[in-house]
């Protein structure tokens, strides 16, 4: 798997971060994990394949997650690249998902669902195993954030990994992410956060201790984190592993 990361921070602006989306090339296959509003033109800067993506997963309905996928089958339907594209974009998520595109569809007749290629949309339901792509499973795990946030698990051939989008402490999430080869964790907050249905920093690294993890990543910044050394508060905490902190255009291999 080669993971390159597309927005690590939140529904803020931002200077450096843009909104949650990460992209994962998985044997032959794309994934974009969330699609936030800037996701379509971060694919584009990084010179990925956008015009060949596969699969959509989208963690929750929460706009800095899933604003870009009304535009992004804007512009699908009509761009140069995909004209000729003919193999289904799959876009995953929890139920809602179908209702979302929808009523995105039928706004201001955008036509959205009228591509050149089909678009399949399929509701998953928490704990339910599915192929995300060709011989990718996957299994979702509902989360402590919103009615119908997921955190996704993910195994090709010998490799695994978890991304848990928004959430909440639950130490489920630690079992969920049982020694998976890389976990990716929000981690919203430093310390003291003010929001109770994200992470702040100890909470993350609490959660990576239960999960072991070969490696780690911390995403989903809000801008307190621009005052602190990520690496000097990481190793207060002794998480034991290698922990990554999310950068836009960030590429990671793995294993
Ligand atoms: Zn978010
Ligand atoms: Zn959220």
């Amino acid at each position: 798997m080669e993971l390159t990361v597309l927005g690590s921070g939140t529904a803020v602006p931002h200077p450096r971060r843009s909104s949650s989306a990460f992209w994962l090339q998985i044997g032959s296959g794309t994934l974009l994990l969330d699609c936030s509003a800037s996701a379509l033109h971060r694919m584009a800067q990084e010179n990925l394949n956008w015009a060949d993506l596969d699969a959509i997963w989208i963690s929750h309905f929460h706009l800095d997650h899933c604003g870009g996928l009304g535009p992004f089958l804007f512009a699908t339907r009509a761009a140069p690249e995909t004209r000729d594209r003919k193999k289904p974009l799959r876009i995953f998520g929890g139920a809602g998902l179908r209702s979302l595109i929808e009523t995105l569809n039928s706004s201001n007749k955008n036509r959205l669902l009228d591509q050149p290629f089909p678009i399949e949309i399929v509701e998953i339901e928490s704990l339910e195993t599915f192929e995300i792509l060709q011989n990718v499973e996957a299994i979702a795990h509902a989360t402590r954030h919103t009615d119908d946030s997921h955190a996704l698990h993910l195994r090709e051939k010998d490799t695994t990994f978890v991304y848990t989008a928004d959430t909440d402490f639950d130490e489920t999430l630690g079992a969920f992410a049982r020694r998976v080869d890389f976990l990716i964790i929000e981690s919203s907050f430093v310390r003291n956060k003010p929001k109770k249905k994200h992470l702040e920093l100890a909470e993350a690294i609490n959660l990576i201790r239960r999960a072991e993890p070969k490696r780690a990543m911390l995403t989903h910044f809000y801008a307190e984190w621009d005052e602190v050394d990520f690496k000097e508060e990481v190793r207060k905490l002794r998480p034991g592993i290698e922990i990554i902190e999310a950068t836009d255009g960030l590429r990671v291999n793995i294993p």
